[in-house]
């Protein structure tokens, strides 16, 4: 993938902006959140063609873009990491019967 200086710069830009700690951050909205983990998140689905998630990984603009500020995509995944548990959990208590 050919990546300008430019698109480079404008990421890291935008990552730093996202992730930075401030006073003003604002609260987790916790109905968006709950919509996320019923829906989860949909990043680029080619990510061949992301130049964002070339760049960021799993903080691509993709992900960036649903979540106002880094800490709450943090929380995003350990919400999601909780649901996946208990979601085995049932399962195997079904499984029981
Ligand atoms: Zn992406």
């Amino acid at each position: 993938m050919i990546i300008s200086e430019n698109e480079r710069n404008l990421e890291t830009k935008e990552f730093e902006e996202w992730s930075k700690d401030y006073d003003e951050i604002p609260d987790v909205d916790l109905l968006k959140m709950k919509q996320l983990l019923e829906k989860p998140l949909v990043r680029c689905e080619i990510k061949e063609n992301c130049t964002s998630y070339y760049l960021s990984g799993q903080y691509c603009r993709c992900a960036r873009t649903l979540f106002p500020h880094q800490s709450h995509y943090e929380v995003y995944k350990k919400l999601l990491d909780e649901k996946a548990k208990a979601t085995l959990i049932t399962c195997l208590n079904k499984s029981n019967d």
